[in-house]
């Protein structure tokens, strides 16, 4: 006869007194623990549409689609398909903000079955920010206001970074492209995107 080790006592003797690790789903509801990779989920408020975890994301679960034409446009899209997703996590750590202040954050929520597959996704939308002049898509306007933060007085090098911040502050408005029409220059002062912002400087 083969008699158990003093280990595997001790572990029995353990699940005696604590209980089965096993849960009792789908009878009762599973809580999954607390750093268990589960589902990533958007911050509205925290995400800046940069499109980094779309760049990054191995199985292509993160898209976006940018709307010019219809109510609340421009704006982009970014949608999240849960049933591509692998949890990897990947996207929380691309995220260009700083950890812990991610755009995207990994909860522990596992249980993501769906009876209608086209209806796993979940999506946030951004402001975008277009060129004042040929219309083109510079970016999203926290991604904008973001960078010119991050860059501080740097940024005043660039005037499409530094009037994104200051329309954020509500420092400056339409006024001041007014004052500038009547001398043609009032391009100086509108959000371009590159080659608009080399013709103003290059050309005029
Ligand atoms: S967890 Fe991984 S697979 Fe899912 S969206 Fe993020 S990067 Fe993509
Ligand atoms: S801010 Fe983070 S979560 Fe939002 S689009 Fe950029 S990388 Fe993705």
């Amino acid at each position: 006869m083969k008699y158990p080790k003093i280990r595997e006592i001790v572990e029995a003797v353990k699940a005696v007194v604590k209980g089965p690790y096993t849960s009792k789903f789908p009878a009762e509801p599973h809580i999954a623990h607390p750093n268990f990779r589960g589902q990533p989920v958007f911050d509205q408020d925290k995400c800046l549409g940069c499109l980094a975890c779309e760049e990054c994301c191995p199985s292509e679960a993160i898209t976006h689609e940018d709307i010019l034409e219809g109510p609340g446009a421009p704006k982009r899209v970014m949608i999240h398909h849960t049933d591509d997703c692998i949890y990897c996590g990947v996207c929380v750590d691309a995220c260009i903000r700083e950890t812990g202040d991610t755009g995207i954050v990994q909860t522990n929520d596992w249980n993501l079955a769906y009876f209608d597959r086209s209806k796993a996704f979940e999506t946030i939308e951004k402001d975008l920010q277009l060129c004042e002049v040929c219309g083109v898509i510079i970016g999203t306007k926290d991604h904008l206001v973001w960078i010119a933060e991050k860059l501080g007085e740097l940024s005043f090098s660039n005037p499409t970074l530094y009037l994104s911040r200051l329309r954020k502050l509500g420092l400056a408005d339409d006024n001041i492209q007014a004052v500038l029409e009547d001398n043609g220059r009032s391009d100086r002062v509108k959000i371009l995107c590159a080659e608009c912002r080399r013709k103003t400087t290059l050309y005029e």
